[in-house]
């Protein structure tokens, strides 16, 4: 069987994508940088667009939707969320392009959809999107999740987070550099806030928690320029998950390594 395939194209505040798939056929996770890049990134890994089953989106914010319209209309790939972000996204003046009605598929939380050869399952996160979601890709006896942009946990993230072989984890600042540093302090506290992004301690917090043994790779993601360091994001998360766990940090603005699982 084809072993399970990821790399991320982008994470952060200037462009998230990632792609989850087979030496065949994935899906994207979030839409976030220009189409024109993800083609040219997918191509340098060795997948074309043909191979892509589907877009899924975890909220409407900018730095996750850039493309959809472009992936959606001209490349007819389907763009799955829930209802509220399908909404949020053509409600999101920033996207000039509004995303056909063709081209929407919904997914509510909790639901589950097979795609070929994976089968995705949608979970609240919080935040202060139209709504939010986490996804949990199931592939040949592997559970994938992804959990971006929350501002605190809840029972879905770490029932999933147990149940996962590998997971991308927001680490979004580290708390000192954000509270000294020169973000407003309107902007200080929404990124705190519990409808905001998880900070270092936290999502060290949440692995404490939750991660089992059956944890083998984590990566973090959607890295703060302003507020964060990868080193400070790495320190904070060692000893937080098994010994065998492999912890990578996802590059903000290029393509990733490629990992087979
Ligand atoms: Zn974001
Ligand atoms: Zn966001």
């Amino acid at each position: 069987m084809d072993k399970l395939r990821f790399f991320s194209l982008g994470s952060g505040s200037s462009g998230n994508c990632y792609y989850i798939g087979n030496a065949k056929r994935g899906i994207l996770i979030d839409a976030g940088i220009g189409a024109r890049s993800i083609k040219k990134r997918l191509k340098s890994a060795g997948v074309s667009m043909e191979q892509i089953l589907a877009v899924f989106v975890t909220h409407d914010h900018f730095d996750h939707i850039k493309a959809v319209s472009a992936l959606g209309n001209k490349e007819h790939i389907p763009v799955y969320s829930t209802q509220k972000i399908l909404d949020g996204i053509n409600n999101n003046i920033k996207l000039r392009e509004k995303l056909e009605i063709s081209a929407q598929r919904t997914i509510e939380n909790l639901q589950s959809v097979q795609i070929g050869d994976f089968t995705i399952t949608s979970f609240p996160l919080s935040h202060d999107a139209s709504d939010n979601s986490g996804y949990k890709i199931d592939y040949q006896g592997l559970t994938f999740t992804v959990a971006t942009d929350l501002g605190c946990p809840n029972e879905y993230l770490h029932e999933y987070i147990a149940q996962s072989d590998i997971l991308i984890l927001e680490a979004n600042y580290d708390e000192i550099m954000l509270q000294t540093g020169p973000y407003p302090e309107k902007l200080k506290q929404r990124v705190a806030g519990d409808c905001g992004h998880l900070g270092n301690q936290q999502t060290a917090d949440i692995l404490m928690k939750s991660s089992t043994d059956k944890l083998k790779y984590l990566f973090l993601c959607h890295l703060s320029q302003q507020n964060n360091k990868p080193e400070l994001a790495l320190d904070a998360v060692k000893g937080t998950v098994p010994k065998h766990t492999l912890i990578n940090v996802l590059p903000r603005t290029d393509i990733s390594e490629f990992f087979e699982f």
